[in-house]
């Protein structure tokens, strides 16, 4: 199984050098994956003046299962929009049709404190949210800002979903709650939008052949205070790009640390990309201080959700909560009474945790 590593910048080849790590130690039980690196944003940029230069673009394409560390910079901020690091990320979702985003928010025990929440409003709470990533208000035609006739300027922009797009995220919604809890949530705003009320139709359509899995509806302003009040109702949720963005960055601080977070952007096929939600963490990068937590369970997603090896994946999750139970914290999740340690100090616990 060919995997490409795409590590980025700051502290990206700090956290994903640790995934690695978990996934060749696995090997020594059989599992063997062909690893191969690619440069990507800023790094990219420096090297071959393209965040996503067509070698690497390839490499994606050949490999089953891609896993990314995080890109951007200070450095890059100035430059042109589409020689943005941010645009490697873009582009590999577009060209790889990668649309949909599968972005788990889960509480360890240990963990329950970091949350802003009370610890028992959250304590166990396991969410998928499935957000559509490639349609929705952010893609939509028209869209700009026009000088009005009468003096002044308007913005516009575009809300739009095709039935099929509505569709395939749907199954990818039911898909997931049958692997889970089988209980899936569809987010809209049909009591508004148009798009909504189409969106709500082809989602119960489609939940027609899901028998298994009990399907609710709620607006979205609904569950951005349900996330909130009591959150572990919630199994999947299913929803467009827009209210996904908000909510799935709403439910990661649930969980209170950034650095604990995976996720996962798939095709049709189950291919997918696998990425910490964090970015490149420039205030940390190069100190050895970065939580490669949400980098180790990407790798675990990577291994579920592409490469059909869910007992490895089991295993590297169980990993991670034994060495969360032993007491090992990076610096985000440190608190009086545990063991802080740096971020390749937490890599080899979890490949100690692992046998
Ligand atoms: P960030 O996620 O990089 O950092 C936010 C805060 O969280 C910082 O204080 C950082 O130190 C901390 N943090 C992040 N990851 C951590 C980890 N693994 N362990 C411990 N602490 C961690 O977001 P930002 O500061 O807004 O953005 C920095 C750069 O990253 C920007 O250039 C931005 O464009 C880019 N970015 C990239 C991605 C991506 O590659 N997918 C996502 C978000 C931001």
């Amino acid at each position: 199984m060919k995997i490409a590593v795409l590590a980025g910048d700051g502290v990206g080849p700090e956290v994903v050098a640790e995934a690695v790590k978990v996934l060749t130690a696995l090997g020594r039980e059989g599992l063997t994956l062909e690893i191969e690196q690619a440069p990507v944003g800023g790094a990219a940029y420096d090297a071959a003046g393209d965040p996503l230069p067509p070698q690497t673009l390839e490499l994606a394409r050949k490999a089953e299962a891609i896993l990314f560390g995080a890109v951007g910079g200070p450095r890059y901020d100035a430059g042109p929009r589409a020689k943005r690091p941010e645009q490697a990320i873009l582009r590999l979702r577009k060209e790889l049709n990668l649309f949909a985003n599968l972005r788990p928010a889960a509480v360890f025990p240990e963990l329950a404190d970091a949350s802003t929440l009370r610890p028992e409003v959250v304590s166990g709470l396991d969410i998928l949210i499935v957000r559509e990533l490639t349609g929705d208000i952010y893609f939509g035609q028209p869209r700009g800002i026009r000088e009005l006739e009468g003096g002044g300027r308007e913005g516009f922009d575009t809300m739009r979903y095709t039935e099929s797009e509505i569709r395939r995220i749907a199954h990818a919604g039911f898909r997931a709650a049958l692997k889970r809890g089988r209980k899936l949530c569809s987010v809209d705003k049909a009591n508004v939008l148009e798009t909504s009320q189409l969106w709500r139709d082809v989602v119960s359509e489609v939940g027609r052949e899901y028998v298994a899995v009990e399907l609710t509806h709620m607006y979205v302003d609904n569950a951005a205070m349900q996330l909130l009040k009591h959150p572990r109702q919630f199994d999947v949720i299913v929803t467009g790009n827009m209210f996904g963005d908000i909510l799935s960055d709403e439910a990661s601080m649930l969980t209170g640390s950034i650095g604990m977070l995976p996720s996962a952007s798939l095709d049709e096929n189950g291919k997918g990309l696998y990425e910490p939600i964090h970015g490149s963490a420039p205030d940390i990068a190069g100190k050895n201080l970065a939580n490669p937590l949400a980098a180790i369970l990407s790798a675990a997603m990577m291994l579920r959700y592409s490469l059909d090896q869910d007992r490895a994946a089991a295993r590297v999750e169980a990993a991670v909560k034994k060495v969360l139970a032993e007491g090992y914290r990076t610096a985000d999740i440190f608190q009086r009474g545990t063991r802080k340690v740096g971020t390749r100090e937490m890599g080899d616990a979890v490949v100690a945790a692992l046998f």
